[in-house]
């Protein structure tokens, strides 16, 4: 995450000062449980609906990707809380981050519209489209 001194006279050195739109700043990604059951599925076709929204999976699990830019973030790309910026900013580890590679391209699945986890349910589940019989 960039340091807030590339506000003023000091320059961030190394990838963050020249990841000039703070790339890790722009989103957040919270870990959901593993989707199993079709009635999973269906929850994150709705989640997936909303504008924003995305679905990953990749090594360390399942993912809701929201791209919601910071209220922290100032136009130059710095932290605008530094000294006091939460815990997740401060160990979030830039050796590999998503200035080296995006993360649908680091994903094993990324979906970002409905259509495209749809498309995955019918893959998976052979009665997807059957699904709602069940609540009938
Ligand atoms: S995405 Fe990586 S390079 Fe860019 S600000 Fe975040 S940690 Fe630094
Ligand atoms: S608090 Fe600062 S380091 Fe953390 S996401 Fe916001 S701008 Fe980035």
């Amino acid at each position: 995450m960039v340091d807030v001194e590339l506000a003023g006279d000091v320059e961030v050195e190394g990838k963050c000062a020249k990841c000039k739109k703070s790339i890790c700043c722009n989103s957040i990604n919270q870990k959901i449980p593993t989707p199993k059951s079709k009635e999973d599925f269906d929850h994150l076709l709705w989640q997936v609906s909303h504008e924003n929204i995305n679905i990953f999976k990749d090594a360390d699990g399942w993912f809701l990707h929201i791209y919601t830019p910071c209220t922290h973030l100032l136009p130059n790309g710095a932290c605008g809380i530094y000294e006091t910026r939460p815990w997740v900013c401060r160990e979030y580890d830039n050796d590999y981050c998503e200035y080296d590679e995006s993360i649908p391209d680091a994903s094993e699945f990324f979906f970002s519209t409905h259509k495209q986890l749809e498309k995955y349910c019918r893959k998976r589940f052979k009665k997807w489209d059957k699904r709602f019989k069940l609540y009938e």
